[in-house]
């Protein structure tokens, strides 16, 4: 770091610990700095301030009820195209019972993301939704991102205030915060194939809070975009938090470049430690900060919890858009692992309904392991905030 940044950084620390709002020069200036430790440190803090030493998490199963798709985005490996070989679509009743299966670990909640299918009719989704919902009742049906939403305007003309509206009806509890990837146009356009775009992205998440829903939102980091895509990213979503207070949590996931039509290695962890701390830094209006450890992988995973996350999906997961073309992160992982995975960290497990109200504190203990001299870790701690000073 040179001087000036050094005296930026400081100042920007003094108005972060003042409650004041980061701007986009700021967001950038954080992402040119490689003191990851100070980052993770100031972070923390923030983090602390909104939700203490919790970390949420919730029990779920991801269902993808197609995988065809009409689009060919370009980071994608999940798509297929009809008469593929391993092009899928579930008859209802077999995702039914994939659900049914996971009810023993307590599953509260179902996630579900998709294809843009070209001829699977639309009454398939809000029939799917209302037979999961029969069968499993005490589950919230977590579904759709906004460009499947958008996709089902197309297919039946209808605008998306009546898609919701019908899809409420049906069961509908939140939608996915998924089709966000990265909103700045001039990286857009080179690696998504479709056309809900930010506009359309933003009006379909406000519209849905209007209704009373309450959505995550998602952003695809460690393709071709830079830090300044990320920043002007999370700043829209800022920007639309403030009008609506619908969004619950913000998710960075990482890309995954293994069977993609994009050819650059995966993000670091350091670069993984610098979109978390930054994003919760800029997002001063989000009270939760997601990692989703399929992408990140354990270790990683609890690591980020030291840069400003304080929610993990997912306990109990089949997953397949990122786990496919990996085969290294686990798929599956049950509530007594994220435990552990939470606790060894030295923070307190809160597992979660999909509306982010607590189901159940878990106590902090059993104690960290005596013979880990790293737990609890600490990024650097910083001293009490004394704006005045
Ligand atoms: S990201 Fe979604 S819309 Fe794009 S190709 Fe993949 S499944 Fe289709």
């Amino acid at each position: 770091m040179t001087t000036t940044a050094t005296g930026q950084l400081r100042d920007i620390e003094g108005r972060v610990l003042a409650g004041e709002r980061l701007t986009a020069d700021d967001g950038n200036a954080l992402y040119a700095c490689d003191d990851l430790s100070w980052l993770g440190g100031l972070a923390r803090e923030v983090q602390r301030t909104r939700t203490g030493d919790t970390v949420m998490f919730n029990v779920n199963r991801h269902l993808n009820l197609t995988n065809v798709c009409v689009a060919s985005c370009e980071y994608c490996t999940f798509e297929r195209k009809p008469g593929q070989p391993d092009a899928y679509t579930m008859r209802i009743p077999e995702a039914v019972r994939l659900a049914e299966q996971m009810q023993p670990e307590g599953l509260t909640e179902l996630h579900i993301v998709n294809g843009l299918h070209p001829t699977l009719p639309y009454d398939y989704y809000p029939n799917a939704i209302r037979q999961l919902k029969q069968a499993l009742p005490g589950v919230a049906i977590k579904a759709f991102t906004a460009t499947e939403v958008d996709w089902f305007c197309e297919l039946t003309g209808r605008d998306a205030e009546t898609i919701l509206d019908e899809l409420i009806d049906a069961g509908l509890e939140s939608l996915t915060g998924g089709g966000a990837e990265i909103f700045a146009e001039e990286v857009r356009s080179r690696i998504v194939d479709h056309d809900c775009h930010w506009e359309r992205w933003s009006e379909i998440h406000e519209l849905a809070h209007g209704k009373g829903l309450r959505t995550p939102a998602t952003m695809l980091y460690g393709h071709i975009e830079e830090p300044r895509h990320r920043v002007d990213h999370v700043l829209r979503l800022r920007e639309l938090q403030d009008r609506t207070g619908g969004f619950v949590t913000f998710i960075p996931l990482r890309f995954h470049p293994e069977g993609s039509r994009i050819p650059r290695p995966i993000a670091t962890g350091a670069e993984a430690m610098k979109v978390f701390a930054v994003s919760r830094l800029l997002l001063d209006n989000f009270d939760r900060l997601k990692c989703f450890w399929v992408m990140h992988g354990l270790t990683l995973s609890q690591l980020l919890l030291e840069f400003g996350v304080d929610d993990l999906d997912g306990s109990v997961v089949e997953y397949k858009i990122t786990h496919d073309p990996d085969g290294q992160t686990p798929d599956t992982m049950h509530r007594s692992d994220l435990l552990r995975l939470i606790r060894e960290a030295g923070r307190i497990p809160v597992e979660r309904d999909t509306r982010y109200r607590p189901l159940r504190v878990y106590p902090r203990h059993p104690a960290p392991d005596e013979d880990r001299h790293e737990r609890p870790f600490r990024v650097r701690q910083l001293p009490v905030a004394n704006p005045g000073a």
